[in-house]
Formats: C-alpha cells, structure tokens, sequence
C-alpha cells in the first residue's frame, strides 16, 4: 500500500528551495525597512553623542523617544524653523518673566498683528509677548517669536515709536538673521556635523545668541531698513524710527536695545536718508497723549 503521502527525493528538494526563496525574499524586504533605517539612526545617534557639547550633556532617553531630530540651519524649512522657536521660546520663558498682563499683552499683539500683515514673510505665526524687565529692549528669535520688553513700553512716546521697534524686531525674523549666526556659532564652535545640529544643541546656541549676544552691524542696518519699510506699509508715521532712536541715544544711560545693537548714530543717519525719500510721511501712530493715558496706564 502507498502512503497516504510520499515525497520523492525531487519533491522534498523542491519544497526546500520554495522554501529558501521564500526566506530569502522576506529576508530582503525585512532588510530594506527595518534593519538599514535602524542603521542609519544608530550611526545618527553616535555622530550626536561622540560631538563634543558647550555645557548639557545630552540625555539619550529623550532623544530615542522623540526621535533624532536633526535639523540642517543651512537648509531650514518654514515649518522646521517656527518648531524651533517655538522650542526656543520654552527655553526662554524660563529665562525671562513673561507678562500676564492680558490687557498688555493684547494691546501688543494687536500693533504686532498689524505689522505683521506687511512684512514679507505673512504665512509666519508671528507671537508676540511681553517680558517683565525695565530694561528699554526688544529681542526676536526665529520663526516670528518677538519679545517686547515692559522698560521699552514704558519709555516709548507714543504707538509709532513702539511699532517702530516691534517693525525692527520683525525685520530680524525676516532677513533670518539669527539662523545665520546660529550656523556660524555652530561651525566655530565644531559642533556642527555632516548631518547638521540636534535640536538641544540648536536651541541652545539659539537662546543664548538671542539674550547674550548682539548682532552684526549689517544685520542691525537690514534690519532698519526691512523694519522701516513693514512699519511705512502698516500705515505708521515712519519718522518715529529716527525719533525713537535719537531719544534714547540722547539717554545718560544707553538702553540695551542700542547698546547691543552697534552703530546707533549711523544708523539714524541711514534711516533718515530712506525717510527723506519716502513719498509722502503719515502721521498715524503720533498721539502721545492717547498712549500715556491708555498703554503707559496698562504698566502701573
Ligand atoms: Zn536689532
């Protein structure tokens, strides 16, 4: 009698080769989407953490959980670009007080959203917020994070003059001024690599460039320049840049916001000379009785 089942030596040696090409190709497609990606995070995360760092060492738990986020500053998306911010705000909002002065904060918002609406760059989120700090500064990151400072409020004359510095502010976040110094900072530093920076690292250099550190004399001129034109075309009376300025410069105290942006008599004379070839100069914004009562009224 036959059993009921009989493999031929041929059968069994067909089965097994069915069987090998089986392995074969689903060892392929295993290959193709899990092992070359791991390979690539493992060699990402050993370029991270064999690069020297400033100050933090980096916690490897977080970045396997959140995935290695690299960004490349040479190359930086909108959107990747508001995201660091947006980090770097987190960052900052330990470092400086932040108003909760919703009444103030609100006001600010509203001249910075009208700003906004004329700056070259209006798909941007723009945020605007107010730190607790007498100081008569004003500070921008990346991705339309812009900080106003209550001394700057307080010392402004009227809405123009506060616009005028809110305008500059933008105007950094438009020419993208301190992405360009966080790359140069990056490469100096050598913590730059092949696949770009981290975000802690990103971060970092962004946050403390924004509070310690000035920007360049061109970038200070572009930024006038890109701020004069926002603040025109918002309606304000663009004279209050030079006014504003000249104020402050005449201070036995230079305020930060001059201090650290160099070449302050200079730039007055630039401002001055796109002023004069303005077509025709309004006069919005100028009512300094109309703030003192009711914004200057906001910090007491
Ligand atoms: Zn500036």
């Amino acid at each position: 009698m036959r059993p009921y089942f009989q493999f031929s030596h041929n059968s069994l040696f067909t089965l097994i080769m069915i069987n090998w090409n089986k392995f074969l190709a689903s060892y392929r497609v295993w290959r193709r989407r899990w092992l070359y990606p791991l390979i690539s995070v493992i060699v990402a995360i050993s370029l991270c953490l064999s690069t020297p760092l400033p100050s933090k060492a980096i916690d490897l738990l977080p970045l396997l959980f959140q995935g290695v986020q690299i960004f490349q500053l040479s190359n930086l998306s909108t959107r990747q670009e508001v995201e660091l911010g947006r980090q770097m705000n987190n960052e900052l909002r330990q470092e400086v007080r932040i108003s909760r002065n919703r009444q103030l904060t609100s006001y600010i918002e509203e001249v910075g959203r009208r700003l906004a609406a004329n700056s070259d760059r209006p798909n941007i989120p723009y945020t605007f917020q107010v730190v607790e700090d007498d100081a008569v500064n004003a500070f921008a990151t990346l991705g339309g994070f812009v900080y106003v400072n209550t001394g700057l409020i307080q010392a402004a004359e009227n809405e123009a003059e506060l616009a005028s510095v809110i305008g500059h502010e933008m105007g950094h976040i438009e020419g993208k001024h301190l992405v360009k110094q966080m790359r140069q900072r990056a490469i100096a530093s050598g913590i730059a690599t092949a696949t770009g920076l981290n975000r802690s690292q990103a971060v970092a250099i962004g946050v403390d460039l924004a509070l310690n550190r000035p920007r360049s004399r061109q970038d200070e001129y572009d930024a006038d320049t890109r701020g004069l034109k926002i603040l025109t075309q918002a309606g304000y009376a663009p004279s209050a840049m030079v006014s504003f300025m000249k104020k402050l410069q005449g201070r036995s105290v230079i305020p930060t916001f001059l201090s650290t942006h160099p070449g302050a008599s200079d730039r007055v004379k630039s401002l001055q000379r796109q002023i004069d070839d303005l077509p025709s100069n309004s006069n919005y914004g100028l009512d300094n009785a109309d703030y003192k009562a009711n914004i200057r009224a906001l910090l007491l």
